[in-house]
Order: structure tokens, then C-alpha cells, then sequence
């Protein structure tokens, strides 16, 4: 066995590979970019070499810069993860030249599988089923569309040297054909470099079904289960798991089988996956091989109970396949979800920004997360938005899928969009639970899919603004704990007014809208708790406490915790179903002082005046009333923050004032 491999790659996947390698005793070398002098992937290796600036370009798809680290730090082999030089023949090559091991299939193999119509002419001559379609070397524009109409509409377009979905395009009928065309071979150029096209056969409703294969270099050849990877956005994997549902057992030997033949055909060696898409009527066909360890395999592992990476590293080292066909066992159920910053309501567009708040529910035998990044981490424009892989285990689909579901509540970021909600939408929905699997899948449930997150709005404002109350408690406490005089009356975080309820007023905005929210302090021999008033004319009665982050909420005899998360004045709060945004809605408080630092005072809420206290242009000492206006059935009383003189008021008793509007002119005394 190797003492020391080099990973040519980051993120999630580095940290991966490393984990293994720790695990059996083999030293680690990570190689860097600029933009990841600090990643996870470094801190967790024994050695790092930085290898160039932010852009993959000129970093991690430099070949030579990352045989020079494996030179110079004496790895002896080169695990490439997936993307980046993983496919590329080349660098495979040059591994081999510089008495390197790859760990990775032989050259030949990358090579025979990296034109998609070259491949699909091997498994053709191995008698391995394909998708009806033309994968010939003739280009021309009138011989591709004639090729459409002999296997008839609809088709699909298909960059040959295509990968992640691009170069790809549906035609729907003959009059689109020549502008879809010219499209698929400028994306594919700009992309690939390369121009040329396939023409298949369009499946309506078909599954993404893989097979997971291995074969060793004395001969050897299994599969290790399947995996289902229907539910896709762009042609893109959202969800895998494995094995695949509702599969008949004859045809996940013939599927299996196929795939080790499809291997066989092109000598492979190491970890690959055969993918086919497998139509309504039971037949499948060959889509292409993947030649490295794809990013859904631990949904396999955790079926088969099997380290992908450790076979990877034995049988480059030289080991046979630690097991016969026979000897594989698949065991329960097994869910991935991607993770990703992007923004499902925006056609999944991407996003960047910084993790500014990071919890991740806690790894146990069935819950497994696959992460490259730590709180306060960058996501990045250089590199694929992927945060994480949230991997889970169950007996069977349903308790898999149960546990898919609480621990995305439990996956908590804030600081940049990601597609957690929408994910937990895809694990809770009727159609994915009935196992409705299909290519289509996400494009059909659209709406469900990006609904909002449920909840009673006032149920979850009654808990933003305990959180809120709360907080104010712990920010007074805290400045009377510096004060001299930590017992005097004026930092009592207590509700006790003379002759008076203690009120609050909260303006917070949720959901897109702004909420206004009365609180009365009320004490009892528990504590104290807060009754809201909501415009609505509803109540809720809370109380709880604040522990750093974590808030033990009781609403009205209901009792939960909460991790609650501020950044850039947004606050998340995360509890057991599902998490909610919020922030406060300046101004947010009804003791609203004249002439703070803020300048004249505001109307704390929508409302309507009641009186003017003050005689424009007589002095008033300070926290002298100056007006006081009615909102929610209660009366809010505005007083001067020092001593001056009102010199106009913009309303009279009985006018209505939005919130936030300034109220009346105030000049402290000079
Ligand atoms: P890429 O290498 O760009 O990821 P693939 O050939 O692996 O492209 O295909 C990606 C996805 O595109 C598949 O999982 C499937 O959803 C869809 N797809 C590919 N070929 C067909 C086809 N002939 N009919 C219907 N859908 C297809």
C-alpha cells in the first residue's frame, strides 16, 4: 500500500479521499490555490503545496503543477477526486511518465470513454443496449437532421466531448432542428473546444439509473449496486439514492451484468460508473462510463457498508478486488442531497458568498456529511457551488427518507441562498415519497417543489420576537453588569413600570412584509413572559431564554428550541420544522425617543395620534411627553430625549401615520 498520495483536487471531495487515507495509515498531500490557502482541504492535510492563482486554469487543471507537488513532497500516487484532471488522458499519461500511479483507470480506458459517440461504437461492438440515435463521424447539418427524422421527434443533441449538461438540447420537431443545432455547437465549442454533435433518441419519462462498477488489474470484474439519480435540474443530479426503487431483481442483474461487460469491453481498472437511462417499458440503454469515483458514491457505501476509496487506493496499489460478485451485500436504504448555493426559485442560479452562519446536523452511523467548508468560508466564483452532501441510512426508503427530511432542518446556513428548503420540499412531497421517479421530475412539481416553507406566520413572528425581547433582556443586563451601580433601578431589564404596563412595540419584517407586534411584560413567579398583540387582533403568550444562540421558546404551553443566527441584520432561526427568516423593521421600538441620534422621532407602527402634549415653542425638560399616538388598541407616548422644544408637529389628534414617519420637529436646547 501506498505511504503518501497526493489529491489533486478540493472541497468536499479532498476532505473525502483524506479521510480514508488517515484512516488506513497513508499520509496526505493537498495542493492549493490562491483562493484556498485556508480551506478545509489544507488544514486537513499532512502537507499542502500551493499551486497557483484562484482560476482552476491555472491551478488545479495544471497537470504539471500537480506532478511537480507529487514530485517534490514524494507521494507516490495521485488520487484526481472527480472533475478537474479526473478525465483527462493526458495528465493520466504524465502521471505514468513521471513514475506516478493514477489512481484511476488505465489511459486507454479515459480515452475510449471520453468522445461520447466513440464510447457508444465500443458498447455498440459489446453488445451493450444504446439509445436509438446517430453517433457517426459525418457532421453535416442536413445529414444530422435527416438522422432526426428517421428515428423521429423528439431528439436529443448531444456535444460529443460534452459533460455537466452542456452542448445538450432538446428538439421538439423539424422547424426547431437547425437553430438548435447552431446552439448546442456554440455552447459545445466554447465549452469543449470541439463542436461535433450525436443525435439520440429523446426518452419522455425516463429513470437515471447507474450501475457502480470495479475491476481490478488481475482480470476481475464486479458491481456494486445501483444508483437512482432521476431527480435533476438542468440534467443535473439533485437527489441520488440507492438501491434504485421498484427495480425487478432480474433487472438489476441484467443491468449489473451489462455493465461489467460495457468495463470489460475497454479493459477498465479501478472505480468507474456505467450509466444508463432505463424507460417506462423496463428497457435500458447505455448513456455513457464515467472513469472515476462519481459524486453519489456514498449512497453505495452506505448500502453496501464498503469504502469506495479504500478499493480505490487497493486496487491501485495492485490488490485484487476485496470481494467476489456473490459476496456483495446491499443492506436498507440510502439517500444523498446536494447541497448547493444556488437559488432554486431563480432557475438554480448560482450563488456566492460568504457561509456567515454554518450548523450541520450531527454525524452518527446513518447521518454522514461530505463538506469541504466551515463556517465563515467563502462560496466562491472560481469553483462548482456545491456546500456539501447531506448522505443518509435507513432500513427502507421511507425511514431513509424521514431522516433525509429532519436533518436538511438540521443542515443551517445563512449568508447566501441555498437550495436547502427546496430540497426538504423534493423529501417531503407526495410524488417523491409514492417513488413518481423520473428525468422530469422537478421540472413537473415546480410549484410544489418551490413553495414556501410552511408555518403559521404569527406562530413564527410570536417566536422572532421572543428572540428579540430576549435579546434586548440579555444587551441590558450586560451594560448593567459594567456599570457601577449594577442594582440601580434604570438598568432593570424587569417590566416594572409605576402604574403602567411595561409595552414594547416590534416592527419586524417577514415574509416580504412588515409585521407589528405589542408586547406587555408581565411577571410571575416563574419569571416573566411577554403577552403579543398582534394586528390581527390574535395573542400569544411567550416566555423562554437565550443560551448563546439557542432559544428555548414556550408559545402558549408549546415548547421547542430554536438556533437562531443573525447576519448582515437577517436573522435565520432554525427549528425542527424547518427554519424562517426575519429582521427588524426600523424604527423598532415604542419608547421612541425625540431627537436621538436618529433625529426626530418616529411613529413607531401605523396608527393615529391622540395629542400633542407640548406647546410648540415652550421648553420641556427632558423625557417630558410630547405626543401620544394609538396603535393596536394600545397608547404609545412619545417623550423628548433631553431638554428642548418641539418647533412643529406633523399631525393633529385623530390623523392617521404610517409607521416609521417622522412625528414632530425637535431642537435640544443648544
Ligand atoms: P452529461 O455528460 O453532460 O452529464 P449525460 O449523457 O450523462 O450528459 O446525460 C445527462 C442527463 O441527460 C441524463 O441523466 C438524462 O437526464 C438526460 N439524457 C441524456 N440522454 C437522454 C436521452 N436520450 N433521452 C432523455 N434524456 C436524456
Amino acid at each position: 500500500m501506498f505511504k503518501k498520495i497526493l489529491i489533486a483536487n478540493r472541497g468536499e471531495i479532498a476532505c473525502r479521499v483524506m479521510r480514508t487515507a488517515h484512516r488506513l495509515g497513508i499520509a496526505t498531500v493537498a495542493v492549493y490555490s490562491d483562493a484556498d490557502a485556508n480551506a478545509l482541504h489544507v488544514t486537513m492535510a499532512d502537507e499542502a503545496v500551493h499551486i497557483g492563482p484562484a482560476p482552476a486554469r491555472e491551478s488545479y487543471l495544471c497537470a504539471d503543477k500537480v506532478i511537480a507537488a507529487a514530485q517534490r513532497t514524494g507521494a507516490e500516487a495521485i488520487h484526481p477526486g472527480y472533475g478537474f484532471l479526473s478525465e483527462n488522458a493526458d495528465f493520466c499519461r504524465a502521471c505514468a511518465q513521471a513514475n506516478i500511479v493514477f489512481i484511476g483507470p488505465p489511459t486507454a480506458a479515459i480515452e475510449a470513454m471520453g468522445s461520447k459517440s466513440a464510447a457508444k461504437t465500443i458498447m455498440a461492438k459489446a453488445q451493450v443496449p444504446l439509445v436509438p440515435g446517430y453517433h457517426g463521424d459525418d457532421q453535416s447539418p442536413a445529414l444530422l437532421k435527416q438522422a432526426a427524422e428517421d428515428m423521429g421527434y423528439p431528439v436529443l443533441l448531444k456535444a460529443v466531448a460534452g459533460g455537466g449538461g452542456k452542448g445538450m438540447r432538446q428538439v421538439w420537431s423539424a422547424d426547431q432542428f437547425d437553430e438548435e443545432l447552431a446552439a448546442a455547437q456554440r455552447e459545445s465549442l466554447s465549452s469543449f473546444g470541439n463542436s461535433d454533435m450525436l443525435v439520440e433518441k429523446y426518452l419522455t419519462q425516463p429513470r437515471h439509473v447507474e450501475i457502480q462498477v470495479f475491476c481490478d488489474s488481475h482480470g476481475g470484474g464486479i458491481y456494486l449496486a445501483e444508483r437512482d439519480c432521476s431527480v435533476q435540474r438542468r440534467h443535473q443530479k439533485v437527489i441520488e439514492e440507492a438501491p434504485a426503487p421498484n427495480l425487478p431483481a432480474s433487472l438489476r442483474v441484467a443491468m449489473g451484468e451489462a455493465a461489467v461487460q460495457a468495463a470489460s469491453a475497454i479493459d477498465y481498472c479501478g472505480a468507474g460508473t456505467v450509466e444508463f437511462l432505463l424507460d417506462t417499458d423496463g428497457s435500458f440503454y447505455f448513456m455513457e462510463m464515467n472513469t472515476r469515483l462519481q459524486v453519489e458514491h456514498p449512497v453505495t457505501e452506505m448500502v453496501t457498508g464498503l469504502d469506495l476509496v479504500e478499493w480505490q487506493l487497493r486496487i491501485a496499489a495492485g490488490e485484487p478486488l476485496p470481494l467476489q460478485q456473490a459476496q456483495v451485500q446491499v443492506n436498507g436504504h440510502a439517500f444523498e442531497a446536494r447541497i448547493y448555493a444556488e437559488d432554486p426559485a431563480q432557475d438554480f442560479m448560482p450563488a456566492t458568498g460568504l457561509l456567515g452562519f454554518l450548523q450541520t446536523p450531527v454525524e452518527t452511523d446513518v447521518v454522514r456529511v461530505d463538506t469541504g467548508v466551515r463556517q465563515g468560508d467563502e462560496v466562491s466564483i472560481y469553483y462548482d457551488p456545491m456546500i456539501a452532501k447531506l448522505i443518509v441510512w435507513g432500513e427502507n426508503r421511507q425511514q431513509a427518507l424521514q431522516r433525509l427530511a429532519l436533518a436538511l432542518t438540521q443542515y443551517r446556513i445563512a449568508g447566501l441562498t441555498t437550495n436547502i428548503d427546496f430540497l426538504y420540499n423534493l423529501a417531503t412531497s407526495a410524488p417523491f415519497q409514492a417513488i413518481e421517479l423520473d428525468t422530469g421530475f422537478i421540472e413537473r412539481h415546480q410549484t410544489l417543489l418551490l413553495q414556501p416553507p410552511a408555518g403559521d406566520p404569527e406562530e413564527q413572528l410570536g417566536l422572532a420576537a421572543l428572540y428579540i425581547l430576549l435579546d434586548r433582556e440579555r444587551v441590558a443586563q450586560a451594560s448593567a453588569n459594567q456599570s457601577a451601580d449594577p442594582s440601580s433601578p434604570w438598568h432593570s431589564t424587569g417590566g416594572w413600570r409605576m402604574n403602567e404596563p411595561h409595552l414594547q412595540a416590534l416592527a419586524l419584517t417577514y415574509a416580504g412584509e412588515t409585521w407589528l407586534i405589542s408586547a406587555e411584560q408581565v411577571r410571575n413567579s416563574s419569571g416573566s413572559s411577554y403577552n403579543l398583540s398582534f394586528e390581527s387582533g390574535n395573542r400569544l403568550n411567550v416566555s423562554g431564554q437565550l443560551n448563546g444562540d439557542e432559544l428555548s421558546a414556550n408559545s402558549d404551553g408549546f415548547k421547542q428550541k430554536l438556533v437562531v443566527a443573525e447576519h448582515d441584520g437577517l436573522f435565520s432561526a432554525y427549528g425542527s420544522s424547518g427554519a424562517f427568516q426575519f429582521a427588524t423593521a426600523l424604527p423598532d421600538t415604542g419608547e421612541a425617543d425625540a431627537g436621538g441620534p436618529g433625529g426626530n422621532p418616529r411613529a413607531p407602527m401605523n396608527g393615529r395620534i391622540v395629542a400633542l402634549l407640548a406647546e410648540v415653542g415652550s421648553a420641556v425638560a427632558a423625557d417630558a411627553p410630547l405626543l401620544v399616538m394609538e396603535a393596536m388598541k394600545m397608547e404609545y407616548t412619545i417623550r423628548a430625549s433631553s431638554a428642548g422644544s418641539v418647533t412643529a408637529f406633523y399631525y393633529q389628534p385623530g390623523e392617521l401615520v404610517d409607521g416609521a414617519a417622522e412625528l414632530l420637529n425637535f431642537e435640544p436646547e443648544a
